[in-house]
């Protein structure tokens, strides 16, 4: 897996999620709604994995509802939002976010505005609560396409004082940085394919006080209501034991790879840009504008040499609306189209990066000469 560099769009399984998942699945498989004994052992023990994921967050068990991922608990944000105050979503929120909130809200919603670095406005937010009637803030930890990590400490702490809700979209950060600082947020979205964990899982946390109509699907009375469905025990328990992996990882010094691959890419193709640079960014990711050649090319071509890589939601056909992020960050509509995102993994090694920056000098190479690309070669055999 050296040359796949599409963290952000979704991780390996790690091994010890695999192991916990098949251990499950031939284990503990009946119904934890059952009332028969090896059902109860499985209920305790989802029970058990709810405790453990709300403590290491900060909060009380109760105000975990684990579910399929973060689009799913971003839909149930702006669904059980009620009344008619306003809500604010940061500048760079992921489509499940902005749409849901559109689509329930209308006219309710209103998008704060976005530094050229990518960063939501604190100003604007400070502006907006001030003004008043305001019954949700949204605004993620870190955006997907960028890294760019937001303000969300702040946010948190202003949302708090102010008495107005607060959710923050988690699933970039995650496993990435460190868990802690979550306490006084009153919901938050994860995802478990985000960090090693099987996809079609994730969490939301629901506001403590237990507020009805908090409904993510109607059905069965499991997830002490706020979710009908059979719970996926498997995936659950493969997510925790990925997660668990990830808690001592604080994201210091991690940035260095990735810095040095940017550093050696501007050294060695003449005006690659980085966007996002001056700003504080998850270490993984790193969001390029290159110079010339649309991005299609440059990941067909990469792809040939065993690289995964990908455009972000950066335009590559032409075709497509423009990226809002992009938009936001004032890149025009000819530049999102040569936009590539590269976004390692915990695995990835700085002989990685460097396979990767000679991928690129070597493709770069042959698109100014015009010529074709050369040997075909599968992630595999990296
Ligand atoms: N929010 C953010 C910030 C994301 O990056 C993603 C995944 N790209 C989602 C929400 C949606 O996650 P999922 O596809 O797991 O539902």
């Amino acid at each position: 897996m050296a040359g796949y560099f599409d963290h952000n769009a979704t991780t390996p399984v790690s091994t010890a999620a695999r192991e916990a998942w098949l251990e499950a699945v031939e284990r503990h498989w009946e119904n934890p709604s059952g009332l028969y004994r090896e059902a109860g052992v499985v209920k305790r023990k989802l029970e058990e994995l709810r405790e453990e994921l709300a403590s290491y967050m900060g909060y009380g068990p109760e105000r975990v509802v684990f579910n399929s991922g973060a689009t799913e608990g971003n839909n149930a944000v702006f669904r059980a939002e009620t009344g008619d105050s306003r809500v604010l979503l940061g500048g760079v929120e992921h489509p499940s976010v902005r749409d849901a909130a559109r689509e329930n809200l209308g006219r309710r919603v209103v998008e704060l505005s976005v530094s050229g670095a990518g960063v939501t406005e604190v100003e604007a937010i400070e502006k907006e609560l001030g003004a008043g009637d305001v019954g949700l803030v949204s605004v993620m930890a870190a955006n997907n396409e960028t890294g760019v990590l937001q303000p969300w400490g702040v946010i948190r702490e202003l949302c708090h004082s102010a008495g107005v809700r607060y959710h923050c979209d988690a699933s970039q950060w995650i496993g990435k940085l460190a868990l802690g600082g979550f306490a006084h947020c009153d919901l938050v979205t994860g995802s478990g394919h985000k960090f090693g964990g099987p996809k079609g899982v994730g969490f939301l946390v629901v506001p403590a006080d237990g507020e009805a109509g908090f409904r993510s699907q109607s059905g069965g009375p499991q997830e002490a209501g706020y979710r009908g469905g059979t719970e996926d025990y498997p995936s659950i328990v493969a997510m925790m034991a990925a997660l668990r992996e990830r808690l001592t990882i604080d994201g210091v010094g991690m940035s260095v790879d990735r810095d040095w691959f940017e550093s050696e890419l501007k050294t060695r193709i003449a005006g690659v840009r980085v966007v996002g640079e001056g700003s504080e960014r998850l270490w993984n990711t790193s969001m390029i504008v290159m110079p010339d050649h649309r991005n299609v090319k440059w990941l067909t071509r990469l792809s040939g040499l065993g690289f995964a890589l990908s455009t972000g939601s950066a335009c590559s056909s032409g075709r497509e609306n423009p990226s809002h992020v992009m938009e936001a960050m004032g890149l025009d509509y000819e530049e999102m189209g040569r936009v590539l995102r590269v976004s390692a993994g915990v695995e990835t090694k700085r002989s990685d990066w460097a396979s990767l920056v000679e991928a690129f000098e070597g493709v770069w190479g042959q698109l100014e000469r015009g010529e074709r690309p050369s040997g075909s070669r599968s992630l595999a055999e990296l």
